[in-house]
């Protein structure tokens, strides 16, 4: 049952038209009007390298190299790594390989806020002698205490008047290593009765001792991301810094900092709803523990909702851009139905995936009147949405397999597969009829013995022969043996995050992947290669595996066929 409020799960009726307008678009299209920025559109990717990029991120992306696109302007790639003990090489190089798969490029506008380290300690220095910013040895404990609440103001710290003299010597001794970690802090020297909590005189720079992936040990103060980040936006000449809900708050800090600093053509911070999905959870510190915690086969899982491990499901750049833009961009936080990420790949992947036959659970068949040792090549259309894709040829002979679940010894009167003294067409074959079962010991039918009628070949004419069911099968001589990964929602609550849920650990659904060993494909599909996508006739779409070899072939389900969320939409 779910367990969430169904109104606040975003279905169809919020989804937008593509190429939609919304409220990021129209503060762009006001500033060109006032001629804000000169006419320029500047806008940035900037993550934080200390984990893989999600589909969440896939809308942050989208929204900030789609804004630049449309408006002639320009999107830069950041990496927003001013937090040395969390960030890695692995996590950059994943980025940049994923924002380049979704096709967006920055051109030669990669950067790092490590890269203005320098020029933001100049700043620092600047506002130190401007008396804005002052060095504070309350320790961390102590900064929260004077800070006060919501509905109390907070205390001013007793260093907060030092002289400048005194605050420029302790600050470079500070940058110098003269201090325990954690011993002092810098402080913007800002309203500690501010309504804005953020304003209380806000830690702009912190003593800490480790490594950082491209500094090294240069530094042993870094600063904190509220101040690094308005500055870097100016630095690289940012007009529209976007970001998500929960900066709302600290924006008047990020204009405080830049006004302070007195920079010319300050950005403007503007913050739009971070996505979220049922049956998912998209905070990088949980998808860590995930994968850290080996609760799933690492970062490109094709459970999770990285961008990696939406690619090795079978995910097209083209399916998730066209999510992202159904989406919508909105400024109150809501729950989209995973339903309708898959319901996108779907539209893609008919339009694109050759379709072929494979039987995931196979059911022996023996055709009694077919020749023994004859095999006959049938001709099968690769495409019926794309006529161009062609036709490919597939064997049929005496012995077949079909899948298990198209039979029923005893069948209800609307079952319109095969069952004793019925008949149904075999897809791109013959109309066959089964005569007899064979069992085992345990009653379990084992084998069907059917007759075909040779009459009744496809694309021949046939009057007055209507069956109702069309099968897929595969002819057992030539199939091709493979694995199929077949995935169900990695959580089985809706929000599986919700209070109510308890720890989200908890709600991780135990069925997420079911491994199936015996399938046969038909030969076609023989040294498929790694990331091509097939529909398999009346299955859905399946991608080949990374883990694939010539011999081996592995298939993950990117998508079933039946789409639950055009039901939805009804
Ligand atoms: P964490 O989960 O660790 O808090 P984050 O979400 O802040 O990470 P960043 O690497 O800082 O991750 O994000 C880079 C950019 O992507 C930011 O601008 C952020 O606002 C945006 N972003 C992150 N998550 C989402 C989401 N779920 N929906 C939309 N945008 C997102
Ligand atoms: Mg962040």
């Amino acid at each position: 049952m779910p367990d969430i409020d169904n109104d606040s799960i975003k279905r169809e009726w919020d989804v937008k038209s593509p190429s939609s307008s919304n409220f990021i678009k129209e503060i762009v299209n006001e500033d060109l009007k006032t001629g804000k920025y000169h006419n320029r559109v500047h806008t940035r990717f900037p993550p934080e390298p200390n984990g893989y990029l999600h589909i969440g991120h896939a809308k942050s992306i989208c929204l900030n190299f789609g804004i630049a696109a449309e408006y002639s302007g320009l999107c830069n790639l950041r990496f927003d790594d001013t937090n040395p003990s969390k960030e890695e090489v692995e996590y950059v190089d994943s980025i940049k390989e994923d924002v380049r798969w979704l096709g967006f490029d920055w051109d030669d506008r990669m950067y790092f806020a490590s890269d203005y380290f320098e020029q933001l300690f100049q700043y620092a220095v600047q506002l130190i002698k401007d008396e804005k910013a002052y060095v504070c040895d309350l320790s961390a404990q102590e900064i929260r205490d004077y800070r006060g609440t919501l509905t109390e103001p907070g205390k001013e710290s007793p260093y907060r008047n030092r002289s400048v003299d005194d605050n420029l010597d302790l600050f470079n001794r500070m940058r110098n290593g003269e201090f325990a970690d954690g011993a002092r802090t810098l402080r913007a020297k800002i309203d500690m009765a501010s309504s804005n909590l953020n304003l209380r005189d806000p830690v702009l720079y912190r003593i800490q001792r480790s490594a950082h992936h491209r500094t090294g040990n240069e530094w042993c103060i870094y600063p904190m991301y509220d101040y690094a980040h308005p500055i870097s936006d100016a630095i690289e000449g940012i007009t529209h810094s976007i970001c998500t809900l929960e900066f709302e708050n600290h924006r008047p800090l990020y204009d405080w900092v830049l006004q302070a600093l007195n920079l010319v053509d300050p950005p403007q911070q503007i913050e739009f709803a971070r996505l979220n999905l049922t049956y998912t959870v998209m905070s990088k510190r949980k998808l860590r523990e995930l994968v850290e915690e080996d609760y799933v086969n690492g970062w490109d899982d094709p459970r999770m909702p990285t961008i990696s491990g939406l690619r090795r499901r079978g995910y097209t750049p083209a399916a998730i851009k066209d999510f992202c833009e159904r989406i919508g961009v909105a400024k109150s936080n809501s729950i989209v139905d995973i339903a309708m990420l898959e319901h996108c790949l779907r539209e893609d992947l008919n339009r694109h995936a050759p379709r072929v036959m494979v039987v995931l659970r196979p059911l022996r068949v023996v055709i009694d009147n077919y020749p023994e040792g004859q095999v006959e090549m049938l001709s099968a259309e690769n495409n019926p949405e794309d006529a161009s894709a062609g036709t490919r040829e597939v064997p049929f002979s005496r012995v077949l397999y079909i899948e298990q679940e198209d039979f029923m010894e005893n069948p209800p009167k609307k079952f319109f597969r095969l069952s004793p003294g019925r008949e149904v067409r075999l897809k791109h074959a013959y109309i066959v009829k089964c005569e007899r079962v064979e069992k085992d010991e345990n009653g379990q039918v084992v084998e069907l013995h059917c007759t075909y009628d040779p009459e009744t070949k496809s694309g021949m004419s046939q009057a007055g022969r209507k069956v109702k069911g069309t099968l897929h099968w595969v002819s057992a001589e030539e199939a091709l043996p493979l694995e199929v990964r077949v995935y169900n929602h990695l959580f089985n609550k809706e929000n599986p995050e919700d209070e109510e849920s308890g720890d989200y650990k908890a709600n991780l659904n135990p069925y997420s992947l079911e491994k199936l060993t015996s399938c046969l494909a038909e030969p076609s599909l023989k040294g498929a290669k790694s990331g091509s996508t097939y529909q398999f006739l009346r299955q859905g779409y399946f991608t080949v595996d990374p883990d694939s070899t010539f011999e081996n072939l592995v298939v993950n389900r990117s998508v079933p066929l039946k789409d639950t969320w055009a039901k939805v939409k009804k």
